[in-house]
């Protein structure tokens, strides 16, 4: 008995559909590419229910004649190549004639269209493959796509749609990849009724600004360099702005967003030695190269792809950033405060170090204490500047025998030891177990973790008011992210009030913010909350505290004063659990005595 039967086209349409539309986000990308390739310079795309229910394309390309608009929903129906041949000089986003004839498989499509020299349009609906009706439309000149229901006959891939956040969130990648390249385009994007990007015409950092938040102007510097076989051109982040997740890295070749470990990795490794630990720089870069030196048995749905040059691209593009980076901080260096360089030198001969003083300086509130505590300051010999004196250096190595306490039972406040700043990271001061180490940057995060964490209504003056609100600017995306996050900020003594649709009005922070801060530090809330890094914690609020404590804390590198230190020391031995930081990591270091005889 034979068994082998033919499968009909509407189920084989469907199956090779599910290689092309795999969720909305790319059905999403095949519209908006043929829009592209009509030649459309408006492109806007409206969405229901994350584009579950709708997701329409209308454009002002070149529009299709009656015939074309039925023919476009056939399998292998193109008007982009016409020869095998014509696959190496291809200069549209779609060639295959697929995308259209996968949709309409999968869903509910009505198309409308008009040439722009016809006088009227067409209006075509097809469902699962089958043409329904068609008719002549009064319509603007160009294409509207409007895909109802998607996957409404294919049960099992609707099933596994994600929730609507989710899936919008991959639409919103897909929309960023496309309109980023493609800034010389006019694209808006209205979701449920809400017009969330209107994104006009203009150069790529505009585009980039539109996209994410202004502040992306100061955050960057341009990339531009022109070889032979590669023209990059573009933006990447200064390396203050680096963060730990991965999160802005759009890499462009020949108009199309890629994805490729290695020419990643060239941008990164030009930051060797500039970024904080695991940090990443954000980057948007486009690379021309020509296109027969690109592999094109690639899959066009996929973002691989494969260059015959692979190592010298890596090396132009790895000097490129590096050269630009190198010019930034030539310039960064006029403006900036760099730390002072440490080096422990003996203590001067016959030295004696004057007992501190003991003064109070209002003014001075660096790490605000709690008003129970009393603020110290302690002018030792060395003067209130610095830790390059020898004078400290003296004075460290005759603390232990002045602090006969372990670090165990060490009391709250042990601020008369001297301490010194090693590298501009690390606090040095003499207990009676030992020498400890103490990471300045982990510390204060300690404090700051305890001192936010403590429950709003024990936590007297936590909330300092601005003498100007400042205004933070979120992409839309992240907008909404921030508006769930600010109840437990005004929790921490935030003011915060949305102001439109994309802006927070801050008019109040906790008492040790620095208010210059407040967009950076959002964004790495937002980033952390995104990446959800901080999994070791089992609430939300709690992550949120840790993530603010790190912004808040004082950075590694910056040089602190004599009584900040003593004061970061006092009110880390005030904290319960002293020796490891809200994300786990260590704080101290105890070199014991036989150590350092050793
Ligand atoms: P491909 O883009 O690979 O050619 P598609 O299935 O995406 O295949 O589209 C089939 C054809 O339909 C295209 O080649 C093009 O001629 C036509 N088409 C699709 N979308 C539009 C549009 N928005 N405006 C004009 N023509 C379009
Ligand atoms: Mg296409």
């Amino acid at each position: 008995m034979d068994i082998i039967n033919i499968l009909p086209d509407s189920v084989a349409n469907q199956i090779a559909a599910g290689e092309v539309v795999d969720r909305p986000a790319s059905a999403v990308k095949e519209l908006l590419e043929n829009a592209m390739d009509a030649g459309a310079t408006q492109i806007d795309l409206v969405l229901k229910d994350a584009g579950r229910t709708l997701i329409q394309v209308v454009d002002n390309g070149c529009g299709m004649s009656d015939g074309d608009a039925r023919l476009c929903f056939e399998r292998h129906a193109t008007s982009k190549i016409h020869q095998a041949d014509d696959l190496f000089a291809i200069r549209t986003m779609g060639f295959r004639g697929e995308a259209l004839a996968s949709i309409a498989a999968i869903a509910q499509v009505e198309l409308r269209s008009r040439l722009h020299d016809s006088e009227l349009g067409t209006a075509v609906v097809v469902e699962g493959s089958r043409i329904v009706s068609q008719q002549p439309a009064a319509c603007p000149p160009g294409t509207s796509m409007a895909v109802k229901n998607l996957f409404y006959n294919v049960p099992a891939r609707r099933n596994f749609l994600k929730k609507d956040s989710v899936e919008l969130s991959h639409i919103e990648e897909v929309f960023r990849r496309i309109t980023l390249i493609h800034h010389d385009l006019g694209f808006s994007l209205t979701h449920n009724g809400r017009l969330t990007y209107d994104l006009k015409a203009g150069s790529m950092l505009q585009r980039i600004c539109q996209l994410f938040a202004d502040s992306y102007k100061e955050r960057l510097f341009s990339v531009e360099e022109s070889t032979d076989i590669l023209r990059i051109k573009g933006f990447v982040g200064k390396p203050e702005y680096a963060r730990k997740s991965r999160g802005e890295q759009y890499l462009f070749v020949n108009g199309r967003y890629i994805k490729h470990p290695a020419l990643s990795t060239a941008i990164e490794r030009a930051y060797d030695g500039m970024l904080p630990d695991r940090a990443v720089p954000s980057y948007f870069v486009s690379l021309q190269v020509d296109p027969s030196r690109i592999d094109i048995n690639i899959h066009p749905n996929k973002t691989e792809v494969r260059f015959v040059d692979e190592h010298a691209l890596f090396a132009i593009l790895r000097s490129a950033v590096k050269k630009a980076l190198g010019q930034f901080t030539i310039g960064a260096e006029l403006s900036f405060d760099t730390p002072p360089e440490f080096n422990i030198g003996p203590a001067p001969k016959g030295y004696i170090p004057q007992e501190p003083k003991i003064s109070y300086d209002p003014s001075y509130n660096p790490f605000r204490a709690t008003p129970a505590q009393t603020k110290l300051d302690l002018r030792g010999a060395s003067g209130s500047e610095g830790p390059s004196s020898s004078g400290s250096t003296k004075r460290l190595f005759d603390a232990d025998t002045d602090t006969p306490d372990t670090l165990d039972t060490l009391p709250p406040v042990e601020t008369k030891a001297q301490c010194l700043q090693l590298q501009g990271r690390y606090i040095v001061t003499g207990l009676a177990s030992g020498l400890a180490v103490i990471d300045q940057h982990r510390a204060h995060e300690r404090i700051l973790f305890d001192r936010l964490n403590t429950s709003a209504d024990l936590r007297p003056s936590a909330s300092q008011t601005l003498l100007f609100p400042v205004n933070c600017q979120f992409s839309p995306a992240d907008a909404d992210l921030f508006a769930e996050l600010t109840p437990d900020l005004r929790n921490y003594g935030f003011a915060i009030e949305p102001l439109g649709q994309c802006t927070f009005v801050v008019s109040a922070t906790p008492a040790d913010f620095k208010e210059g801060e407040l967009q950076t530090c959002f964004d790495q809330m937002i980033a952390d909350y995104k990446g959800a890094t901080m999994q070791r914690f089992n609430n939300r609020s709690q992550s949120l505290c840790a993530s603010l404590a790190r912004q808040m804390a004082v950075k590694p590198g910056q040089p602190l004063s004599q009584e900040e230190m003593q004061q970061l020391v006092a009110d880390l031995f005030a904290c319960p659990m002293a020796e490891t930081s809200p994300s786990g990591k260590r704080i101290i270091t105890i070199v014991k005595p036989e150590e350092i005889l050793r």
